[in-house]
C-alpha cells in the first residue's frame, strides 16, 4: 500500500513538473548543458531591457548587443546601475571556478537574465546559450517585427567534457575565401566549437602568405597553367587577412591552429625551390583529380637548407598566430626517395638511426625543438609517432582502419586529439557518415579509463577539400553532421540521446537557412 502511494506521489509529481511548462518554448539548446531546470515564464526583451557588467566585460555586453540589436530594431542601452527588471546582467565569480574557464551558469527569470562565469570565456558560451533560447528571428539582420522575444525561464550550469572541439578546414586542396571561414567560425561559436585546424599547405596549394619566401605565394599558391582550373579555387591568405580571422575567431572564443605540412605533401614548394627535394625536380601543381594523392616527392631530410627553410616559415606563423600550437602535418610521407637519396642516407648514419621511419622521427623531432623554442608545442597526424615520438608532442588521430594504430592509441602517453575516419571525415559521404553515426561517436577509446582519459584533449572534424569545392558544397559536407560532432565535444555520454537530439536539431536548421549557411537534407 505504502509502495502503491509512493507512485502515486511520484506520478503526480512529474505531472506537475510537466505542467510547470507547459505551453511554454521547450529548451532546445545544442550542445545539451550539464544541468537545466525549466520554469514557469519568460523573460522578454524589451525597448528597456538594460545591460549591467562589471568594466572587465563590457566587450561581452557589447558583443550581445551587436547580435540582438539588428533583429530587434532598437538598442539595449548598457547602464552603470542594476535595474530590478528587464535586466540582463553579466558577473565573473571566483567559485565558478569549479566549472572550469569554459563553464558558467545562467537563471532567468521573468524579471532579469544573470549569467556568471568564472571567465569572459564563460560568459560568451553564456551568451551563445541565450541566442539559443530566443526565437531563431533573432540571428536575422534586419529589423523583425511582431516576434515576442522571450527566453524561457531556465536555471541551467554548464562546462564542456573536451577542451579541444574542432574542425580543420582543408584550404590547400580549394583556397577557402576569408569570407567563407568567417561563416564557419560564426556558426562554430554558436555550437560551441573552440578550434579551427587550418590546412594551409598541401600538394595542391600553398595558401598562407610569408614575407621571407615571396615565391610561396606568388608561385606555389597558383595552379599550373595547363591545368586551367578556375582562379577561385587558388589564392592565399595575407598575413593582415590570417590577424583578421585570429581576431575574428578570437573574440568567438575560437583558437585558429595553423598546419604546415611536412616533410610530405610538399610538392607545391618545389613549384619554386626544386633544391629542397630529394630529386631536386620542379613539380606542376595539379588539381587533386589530375593528379598523385599522394607524391612521393618529400623535403630531403639531408639537406639543411630544407631546416633553414623550414624555420624561417615556423618563425613567422609561430608570431602570427596565437595558438598554443603549431600541427606539422606528417602525414603520408613515402620513403623512396629518402632510400635513394645520399644525403639522406648519410643523416642516417650519422645520427645512429635504424631505418627512414627513424630519420622521419629525427626530422619531427627536430622540428619540434624548433617550435618549442618559440613557445609554441607540436602537433601532426599520427604518423608522427611512427619510429618514435618525443612525449611532449600531440597526436591527431585519424587513421581508424589501421589495427596497428587503433591498438596503440590507449597505451601511448602522448596528448592525442581523435579524429577518425570512421566518424570525422567530413569530406566523406553521408551514406558513408550520416549525421547519426557522428553523433553515435564516443572519443574515449575503448581499453582507456580513469586518468588516462585525460590524455584525450577533445574531437575534431576534418574536411578535405579535394572534391566538394564549392561555398554551397562545403556547406553541405559539413552541416548537419558538425552540429552532431559539437555536442559529442560539449555533452557528457550519459546526457547524449538521438532521439532527443534530432528534435533540438530541427529548429536549429532554420538557424542555418537564416545564416546563409547550406546543409544535407535540406528542401
Ligand atoms: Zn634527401
Amino acid at each position: 500500500m505504502k509502495h502503491q502511494l509512493l507512485l502515486v506521489l511520484i506520478f503526480l509529481g512529474a505531472t506537475l513538473n510537466a505542467l510547470n511548462v507547459i505551453g511554454q518554448n521547450p529548451i532546445l539548446i545544442i550542445p545539451k548543458p550539464r544541468m537545466a531546470e525549466q520554469s514557469r515564464g519568460v523573460f522578454t526583451l524589451n525597448p528597456k531591457t538594460s545591460l549591467f557588467a562589471p568594466d572587465g566585460l563590457l566587450k561581452k555586453a557589447k558583443q550581445l548587443k551587436g547580435y540582438f540589436e539588428p533583429a530587434l530594431g532598437y538598442d539595449l542601452s548598457i547602464s552603470s546601475k542594476r535595474a530590478n527588471k528587464d535586466l540582463i546582467e553579466f558577473k565573473l565569480d571566483n567559485t565558478l571556478k569549479r566549472l572550469g574557464e569554459e563553464g558558467y551558469q545562467l537563471k532567468i527569470t521573468p524579471e532579469k537574465v544573470s549569467l556568471t562565469a568564472f571567465t569572459e570565456k564563460g560568459i560568451f558560451w553564456g551568451i551563445q546559450t541565450i541566442r539559443q533560447l530566443l526565437p531563431n528571428q533573432i540571428n536575422r539582420s534586419a529589423t523583425v517585427k511582431g516576434v515576442a522575444w522571450e527566453i524561457p525561464c531556465v536555471s541551467i550550469e554548464d562546462n564542456p567534457r573536451f577542451k579541444w572541439r574542432g574542425l580543420m578546414l582543408d584550404c590547400s586542396r580549394t583556397f577557402i575565401p576569408k569570407e567563407q571561414v568567417k561563416k564557419y567560425l560564426e556558426a562554430m561559436s554558436y555550437f560551441k566549437m573552440n578550434v579551427l585546424h587550418m590546412h594551409l599547405t598541401d600538394d595542391q596549394g600553398w595558401r598562407l602568405e610569408i614575407k621571407k619566401y615571396p615565391e610561396l605565394t606568388s608561385i606555389c599558391s597558383k595552379f599550373h597553367e595547363s591545368f586551367r582550373e578556375p582562379k577561385e579555387n587558388e589564392g592565399f591568405y595575407s598575413q593582415d587577412d590570417i590577424r583578421e580571422l585570429v581576431e575574428f575567431a578570437a573574440q568567438r572564443n575560437i583558437e585558429i591552429v595553423p598546419e604546415i605540412e611536412m616533410p610530405g605533401h610538399t610538392t607545391e614548394v618545389f613549384a619554386a625551390f626544386p633544391q629542397l627535394s630529394c630529386t631536386g625536380d620542379t613539380l606542376k601543381i595539379h588539381p587533386w583529380t589530375k593528379g598523385a594523392g599522394v607524391h612521393n616527392e618529400v623535403f630531403c631530410a639531408g639537406n639543411e637548407k630544407t631546416f633553414e627553410f623550414l624555420e624561417n616559415v615556423l618563425k613567422e606563423v609561430a608570431e602570427l598566430f596565437p595558438s598554443a600550437y603549431i600541427h606539422i602535418g606528417g602525414d603520408e610521407a613515402p620513403k623512396m626517395y629518402w632510400k635513394a637519396c645520399p644525403k639522406c642516407q648519410a643523416r642516417i648514419k650519422d645520427n645512429g638511426l635504424k631505418d627512414e621511419n627513424e630519420l622521419q622521427s629525427w626530422f619531427v623531432k627536430r622540428i619540434e625543438k624548433y617550435v618549442n623554442s618559440k613557445g609554441k608545442k607540436l602537433i601532426g597526424w599520427d604518423e608522427i609517432m611512427d619510429g618514435g615520438l618525443s612525449s611532449s608532442a600531440t597526436v591527431m588521430y585519424w587513421r581508424a582502419w589501421d589495427k596497428s594504430v587503433v591498438q596503440k592509441i590507449p597505451l601511448i602517453e602522448n596528448d592525442i586529439v581523435m579524429t577518425p575516419t570512421s566518424h570525422c571525415y567530413f569530406d566523406y559521404t553521408y551514406e558513408k557518415i550520416s549525421t547519426e553515426r557522428v553523433y553515435s561517436y564516443e572519443p574515449i577509446p575503448a581499453g582507456m579509463s580513469g586518468d588516462k582519459t585525460q590524455k584525450i584533449l577533445g574531437v575534431q572534424a576534418n574536411f578535405w577539400s579535394h572534391l566538394d569545392r564549392t561555398a554551397p558544397r562545403m556547406d553541405q559536407q559539413l552541416f548537419p553532421r558538425i552540429i552532431a560532432l559539437a555536442e559529442v565535444a560539449w555533452t557528457d555520454p550519459g546526457k547524449r540521446d538521438w532521439i532527443d537530439f534530432k528534435s533540438r536539431l530541427e529548429p536549429k536548421l532554420t538557424y542555418l537557412d537564416i545564416t546563409g549557411i547550406n546543409y544535407f537534407g535540406k528542401k
